[in-house]
């Protein structure tokens, strides 16, 4: 780039330069079925200037789902064809089916001053820590795999098999925690909806991220 050249290019390379990025980046994740879905519509209920990222996915839509409000679903081709593009922050393969978070909608809340959530796996979440290090992780965790396990029972929209997948996934997940900044438990979720609230507004206050 020039000197003098307006920066208006978002790609990785200005990501950390750029000094017009002033929203937070707050990645929410851990194991499937430990309930982050639920804890981020609490927050997003509670703190002013907190988005949420709509995720693209090619598994099939649930019962109850909309497109463009729990996910943008997509053919595995449409999913491949943003990944080549550089449509994705972070993109990752879970249970069989493709899972991305779309770049441009992120960056320009951010610029705007806006937080957001993403509510993601752990391997996405691993990608955004390197791609962006001042991302705020914080690891959801079960009150125990017991628990974890009737809880992606009960939620009833998985066979056995993608349940057997999910869970020996969430073991791996479990043990890769300690990388994140944040342990949440959500054992109540009352309780855990408000540690989160609290992790948001200390870090708006964070005077810097070293
Ligand atoms: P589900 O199929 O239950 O909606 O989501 C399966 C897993 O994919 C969950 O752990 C969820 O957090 C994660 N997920 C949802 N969207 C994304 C995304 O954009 N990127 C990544 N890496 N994971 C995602």
């Amino acid at each position: 780039m020039n000197a003098g050249e307006p920066l208006t290019k978002l790609g990785p390379e200005a990501e950390m330069a750029d000094t017009r990025i002033k929203g937070d980046l707050l990645v929410i994740t851990g194991p499937s079925g430990v309930g982050k879905g639920t804890l981020v519509e609490r927050i997003i209920e509670r703190v002013d200037h907190l988005k949420q990222s709509v995720s693209v996915t090619t598994r099939p839509m649930r019962p109850g789902e909309k497109e463009g409000q729990s996910y943008f679903f997509r053919t595995r081709a449409e999913f491949e064809a943003m990944v080549k593009n550089g449509e994705f922050m972070e993109w990752a393969e879970f249970a069989g089916h493709l899972y991305g978070t779309p770049r441009a909608w992120v960056y320009e809340q951010l610029n705007e001053g806006e937080d957001v959530i993403l509510e993601i796996e752990v391997q996405g979440a691993k990608q955004v820590h390197s791609l962006y290090p001042p991302a705020v992780l914080i690891f959801i965790s079960p009150p125990s795999f017991e628990e974890l396990e009737e809880r992606l029972r009960l939620r009833g929209t998985e066979s056995e098999e993608k349940i057997q997948q999910r869970l020996a996934k969430a073991r791996e997940e479990l043990l890769e925690r300690n990388i994140f900044q944040y342990e949440v438990v959500n054992d109540v979720l009352d309780s855990a909806v408000t540690k989160l609230v609290h992790i948001v507004y200390a870090e708006r206050y964070r005077l810097n991220t070293a």
